[in-house]
């Protein structure tokens, strides 16, 4: 069977919660959507900032964007790097632009934890050799 959608809301937010789409938090005081769906027995409801939600009904609901985005990230992110140009020079769509943003800032995390661990085992060669 499959998910059954229930009911949509748009309470405010009176503690934070996780958006998500995008993973960041959806502050107190701020309206966000709720989907709650039935799925076998059970009942799940989705949080989510309201742009977001808009963005990604857009993006699920665009199967060549979707797959666009699925086979060309790593492509796009390399070219968005290579030119230089903030990621707000690109025309994304805004789901689009926030997943690439945290898939270049989870890269980046990577890389400086690579630096840091290259840089240790030098520091560590350079004391067992002195
Ligand atoms: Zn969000």
């Amino acid at each position: 069977m499959s998910p059954r959608h229930l009911t949509t809301r748009h309470p405010v937010a009176r503690k934070q919660h996780q958006c998500w789409e995008c993973t960041r938090p959806i502050e107190p005081g701020t309206v966000y959507r709720v989907d709650v769906t039935a799925y076998e027995g059970r009942t799940y409801s989705i949080k989510a900032h309201v742009e977001c939600a808009d963005a990604g009904m857009t993006l699920a609901s665009d199967m060549d964007l979707q797959q666009a985005f699925d086979e060309g990230r790593d492509s796009l992110i390399e070219e968005i790097t290579a030119s230089g140009e903030p990621l707000t020079a690109f025309d994304l769509p805004d789901v689009v632009r926030r997943r690439l943003e945290d898939a270049i800032a989870e890269g980046e995390a990577r890389d400086q934890a690579r630096r840091a661990e290259a840089l240790a085992r030098i520091r560590a060669a350079k004391e067992a050799a002195a």
